[in-house]
């Protein structure tokens, strides 16, 4: 079957890109192959090194936040590239580009070469995320969090398109684990909605109005955006190469949308690329990931902080002439709250919350009683922080304090 060679060039910002495509079968999307870093002359490219694959090793480091890139200011991805990125002759494998080579190998725990070896293209050839790395950030072990964050916990998110790969039933569900893989570890919520939102899906192909095109079939499947305030419009947003054959499959017949999804979730929610590979927010697709890794779930709960999983606890104390309802709940950000209900009111006004025991950490789960000690009664209650039981007790008053945690092991 005769190749077509497509030529593109794309304006991002004042620096065009030139992507050049190899497709073989004309027409069958899951067939096109991405010929970036595929040429001869490309392997074991150095310093002091001159051409068209210098280019092309530049515009990937450029693309993916290494080389500095020029974008308007208002530009979405602005605030994602690395600003500070080196400065860079086009077409010489300069210092710069050493440079930014080896903190790419770096990052990715590839020999630091300093060369374009065959290593390195293997790895740059994968399919990966679109959005750039931020690999000169203070402490780049781990996850990193953006510092953009939504002042919300309850979100929307609306389909702008669909993927004709599957019915839209399945790509409402494949989002809906996904979003929901992050709401189970924080206060974060997600609901689907036909008006405005502030999370917009979009399955989208090459040129779609952002400034950072797609790429036909292979290497970038997807980006998101970080959240409000910068972006304008599109914070926050997530969208997917629709030249990828998308799959819902397991074992996978494409690229498993869920856990693209809920990869780029995590950027839209205010998470960077992490350099942990067992995580889902590594950069590169390596095969379904519906889960979060533990580094993950520290990420996104150092911007929202964690769901409480606890099933709040409720009592008639005797307190007050009827008796007060007593209520405790596991705080988000650890340990308790406590309300009261004020029974001989006829308004019935709930009080609270009152927060206590925060360096207990963690509550998982709480019980409570009222004891016969003290007068009229103090409460009592045991909480389950990891594997540890932690007791708590208040007083009869005056001063009701909450007294705790008291480890029982
Ligand atoms: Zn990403
Ligand atoms: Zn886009």
């Amino acid at each position: 079957m005769a190749d077509a060679v497509i030529e593109a060039d794309f304006a991002l910002g004042e620096r065009p890109f030139r992507e050049v495509y190899v497709i073989t079968g004309i027409g069958a999307k899951a067939m096109a192959k991405n010929l970036l870093f595929q040429s001869r002359s490309t392997v074991g490219l150095s310093r002091n090194d001159s051409g068209q694959s210098v280019a092309e090793l530049q515009q990937y480091l450029q693309r993916f936040g290494y080389l500095h890139a020029i974008l308007p200011e208002d530009h979405p991805l602005t605030v994602a590239r690395n600003a500070s990125a080196p400065q860079f002759t086009s077409e010489v494998f300069d210092e710069a580009t050493e440079t930014a080579l080896k903190t790419y190998q770096h990052f990715y725990g590839l020999p630091i070469s300093g060369i374009l070896d065959q290593a390195t293209i293997a790895h740059m050839s994968r399919p990966r995320c679109g959005f750039p790395d931020n690999p000169n950030r203070p402490g780049a072990a781990n996850f990193a969090a953006q510092g953009n964050r939504w002042n919300k916990p309850n979100l929307t998110y609306r389909f702008q398109e669909f993927t004709a790969d599957f019915n839209q039933q399945d790509i409402r569900n494949a989002l809906a684990v996904a979003f929901g893989l992050w709401n189970a570890v924080t206060p974060l919520t997600f609901t689907e909605v036909t008006g405005s939102a502030d999370i917009v899906v979009r399955f989208v192909t090459g040129d779609h109005g952002d400034g950072s095109p797609f790429d036909g079939v292979g290497n970038v499947l997807a980006h998101g955006f970080y959240p409000p305030p910068n972006g304008g419009d599109i914070a926050g947003d997530v969208h997917f190469d629709d030249a990828e054959t998308w799959t819902i499959n397991i074992p996978p017949t494409g690229t498993d949308l869920t856990t693209v999804a809920a990869h780029e979730i995590g950027h839209a929610l205010g998470l960077d690329h992490s350099s942990v590979q067992q995580a889902l927010m590594f950069a590169f697709y390596g095969g379904p990931h519906r889960f979060l890794h533990q580094d993950d779930t520290d990420g996104i709960r150092s911007v929202y902080g964690a769901r409480a999983a606890g099933n709040p606890v409720l009592i008639q104390s005797r307190f007050g002439a009827k008796g007060n309802f007593e209520l405790v709940v596991p705080s988000a950000g650890g340990g308790l709250a406590f309300y009261f209900r004020n029974n001989d009111d006829p308004s019935f006004p709930w009080n609270g919350p009152f927060p206590f025991g925060q360096s207990a950490g963690q509550v998982e789960a709480v019980t409570l009683i009222q004891s016969n000690f003290g007068d009229p009664g103090n409460l009592e209650l045991v909480a389950r922080v990891g594997d540890r039981l932690a007791f708590f007790f208040r007083d009869s008053g005056p001063a009701f304090n909450w007294n705790g945690p008291f480890f029982l092991s």
